[in-house]
């Protein structure tokens, strides 16, 4: 059966919105104001920043008492409860399996945190396989994790597979790495030419399941853009 890889942060949940919300939150809390909240946000890198060193970080700022354990685990329990689903996210996972692909979602990240993501959004019931990088020691661009995504589906990469994910290096450079065919959401930023292109670059899951089915649209108005990148 044809096998789709997808990332979970910023591909199938909206974790910039999900870090906005708790960072507005957390703000609220220790009573400090809309600057405080950018600085979060920006300390955070899109989630790059281990989160040892950003709450290092913010404790130093702030002048906290917490331990850097004690934060991390408050803000794990928050971000959790702070998860929407996604239902344009749920509607391409269902239309791609009911047109025969096998699911896979391969993460980079804490184990507890990306399975209670991927469970509270609703992703666990659309999907065949979950790969988190911190329960197999191993995170992309490495091979392993997406050999075992593709295995845990049933599947192997034999490279009629796709991938399709935000991070250049970690989706794109790391699928092709292991043959999978890719596609970039590139959420208005623009390719690196020093890196290897994707196969295609789109706006949107929409789009994606639209170039995956051939034309079968997950529900949003067609788009004359094929998002294919240029040769
Ligand atoms: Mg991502």
């Amino acid at each position: 059966m044809p096998l789709v890889i997808f990332d979970l942060d910023d591909t199938l949940v909206d974790r910039a919105g999900l870090v906005r919300r708790w960072a507005t939150e957390w703000a609220a809390d220790h009573a400090l104001g809309a600057d405080e909240v950018a600085w979060l946000v920006d300390a955070d890198c899109g989630g790059y920043t281990p989160r040892e060193a950003f709450f290092t970080a913010v404790r130093e700022r702030l002048g906290l008492d917490e331990p850097v354990p004690t934060l991390i685990e408050a803000c794990r329990e928050r971000m959790v409860a702070l998860v929407e689903p996604d239902p344009g996210a749920l509607r391409a996972l269902v239309l791609l399996r009911r047109a025969g692909w096998r699911i896979a979602i391969v993460t980079n990240g804490d184990t507890a945190l990306q399975r209670a993501k991927i469970r509270r959004s609703g992703l666990d019931a659309v999907v065949d396989a979950i790969a988190v990088s911190g329960e197999l020691g191993v995170g992309k661009p490495d091979p392993r994790i997406f050999e075992v995504a593709a295995r845990r589906c049933g599947e192997r990469l034999d490279g009629t597979g796709w991938m399709v994910g935000d991070s250049p290096q970690w989706d794109v450079v790391g699928g092709r790495g292991v043959g999978l065919r890719t596609i970039w959401l590139r959420h208005g930023r623009s390719w690196d030419d020093g890196l290897p292109a994707p196969d295609a670059a789109v706006d949107s899951l929409d789009e994606a399941v639209r170039i995956l089915t051939g034309g079968e649209s997950a529900g949003a108005p067609p788009s004359d853009r094929s998002g294919r990148m240029p040769p």
